[in-house]
């Protein structure tokens, strides 16, 4: 089978690797169909690492994929050959203080697909993957939302931990995928009043496609003074998806004070800083987003019945063969791209 590497920074290549084999009970193999380029996949291909996860080469790629089951363990039951699923690419040991706290994203023992040094990523033909890690899709639904639902399984982690409730006023910073991702999960919540910035006006404008109800451009104008003059009071709670650690101060400021902010985005760097005394004085909450929590299968049934359009999100198809373009398209932010994805299924 084809298998995507990284070689060095800023490299691709593909290679043959041996066709994997089903050996354990409990397991399923998959034809990999489609893999979503992953904001932290770009962080690995562009920085060779994400703070101490550092890439040794050659290595594995992404996360983000949906397949169809070509042949099942002698034990799994909610699955059969011609299956196509969604994966949770995170597989979990079941059994550390973590896991038995309810806490498997944290799991002691974790094995993340295309992590450096954990799980084989997903870019290849076939993987075998525990079964519990693969949700079956309904009918009505394509392949192209299926490997959607991990990041939005992550938005709507990123919302319920920040325990959005009917009529709060909110901010999402970053309108790329993840929070996208949040302002779609959002939307589906109940109603609720979202203000929306980025540095790229074509994000923005997908943003208001998907119910943003006020966008601004960080770059040039004042967002946050926009923001407090249509809400002196201030919001309830705000969503970090962009990375840009200026967002916590701007967070600080919009937020009320009792206000939760979510922190979702990777940082481009080691440290951050942020004044501690409106954090005091606001008794404002701080809360970290470590991928998600059993919610693909909700976001299966939130894409199932509607309550979620992910149409505005994937805007570029690649083949495996190009998957140099996909990851040098999203590293650039070019041509209005939000997701990217790999269709294994196209030649070329
Ligand atoms: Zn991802
Ligand atoms: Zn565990």
């Amino acid at each position: 089978m084809k298998v995507a590497y990284f070689t060095a920074l800023r490299e691709l290549e593909i290679r043959d690797a041996p066709d994997p084999k089903l050996d354990r009970p409990y397991d399923v193999l998959l034809r990999i169909d489609r893999v979503g380029v992953c904001g932290s996949d770009v962080h690995y291909y562009v920085n060779g690492r994400i703070g101490d996860q550092i890439v040794e080469y050659p290595a594995t790629i992404g996360h983000e994929c949906a397949g169809t089951v070509i042949e099942v363990g002698s034990a799994v039951e909610h699955l059969r050959p011609e299956d196509r699923v969604a994966v949770d690419p995170a597989m979990v040991c079941g059994q550390c203080d973590q896991c038995t706290a309810g806490r498997p994203n944290t799991c002691r023992k974790l094995q993340f697909m295309g992590c450096p040094g954990e799980a084989p990523g997903a870019l290849a033909e076939y993987r075998v993957l525990p079964a519990e890690n693969c949700f079956p899709i309904p009918s009505s639904m394509t392949l192209d939302q299926a490997v959607l639902c991990e990041p939005l399984s992550v938005g709507l982690h990123a919302v319920r931990l920040g325990r959005l409730a009917s009529d709060m006023r909110i901010a999402v910073f970053g309108a790329g995928p993840i929070g996208l991702s949040v302002l779609l999960c959002a939307k589906a919540n109940g109603p609720c009043g979202v203000y929306m910035t980025d540095l790229l006006d074509e994000r923005l404008e997908v943003a208001r496609q998907c119910g943003a109800d006020w966008t601004g451009n960080a770059r040039g104008d004042d967002v946050t003074a926009a923001i407090t003059r249509q809400e002196p009071r201030g919001l309830d709670l705000a969503f970090e998806c962009s990375g840009d650690p200026a967002c916590i101060d701007r967070a600080q400021r919009l937020l009320t004070p009792g206000g939760t902010l979510v922190l979702v985005g990777i940082p481009p760097v080691e440290q951050v800083s942020f004044d501690p005394h409106i954090m005091r004085r606001k008794e404002l909450t701080f809360k970290n987003v470590r991928r998600q929590i059993g919610c693909v299968a909700p976001v299966i049934q939130m894409i199932g019945q509607g309550q979620i359009d992910t149409a505005p999100l994937l805007t570029h198809r690649f083949s495996l063969a190009q998957i140099r373009e996909a990851f040098e398209l999203v590293a650039g932010y070019r041509d209005g791209v939000i997701k990217a994805v790999v269709d294994l299924s196209s030649g070329g």
